[in-house]
């Protein structure tokens, strides 16, 4: 339950993680979540981070409530997986929609890179196996479908159907 009356929808949605939750964090943005996440992130710092940029806070801070927070997500398990089929089911989220669509050491959008320049910046053997890269704006980090890919794909649909 998100504890607020007021209506969170799952496309809009933009979170704010307290400095418990990295890997919850990183699944997040494997499906495409806007999720900060940093050092700065706790108590304060993330109330008031969270309410100038309107984002929903995800915190393991059962404290952080009588600090009057905007809406939150009070996280109760410490499993990844069971922290992040909760915040999908409060929130609705659909984990494959957006999946890989964003840098998840950044949180930036990614965008895509045209092959022929990425001679250079790829290994030799992804070079010559992938077609579609993209990068992040941000790091510089490129992406590009692989076979960790399918793994990931296939935990996000079992998170689907739990
Ligand atoms: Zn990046």
């Amino acid at each position: 339950m998100i504890e607020s009356d007021m209506e969170t929808s799952a496309k809009e949605v933009k979170f704010a993680a307290d400095r418990m939750l990295g890997k919850l964090v990183k699944w997040l943005r494997i499906m495409g979540q806007d999720v900060i996440y940093g050092q700065h992130l706790s108590g304060y710092g993330l109330i008031r981070t969270a309410r100038m940029e309107h984002r929903l806070i995800l915190t393991r801070d059962r404290k952080l409530k009588k600090k009057q927070p905007p809406d939150f997500i009070l996280i109760e398990s410490d499993d990844y997986r069971a922290q992040l089929r909760q915040v999908i089911q409060t929130c609705g989220l659909a984990p494959l929609d957006k999946a890989f669509s964003r840098c998840v050491e950044c949180n930036l959008v990614l965008r895509p890179r045209p092959k022929a320049a990425l001679e250079k910046a790829v290994p030799a053997y992804v070079f010559s196996t992938q077609e579609n890269f993209s990068g992040c704006p941000g790091c510089g980090r490129i992406y590009w479908p692989a076979t960790h890919h399918q793994r990931m794909i296939e935990e996000l649909k079992n998170l689907e159907s739990g």
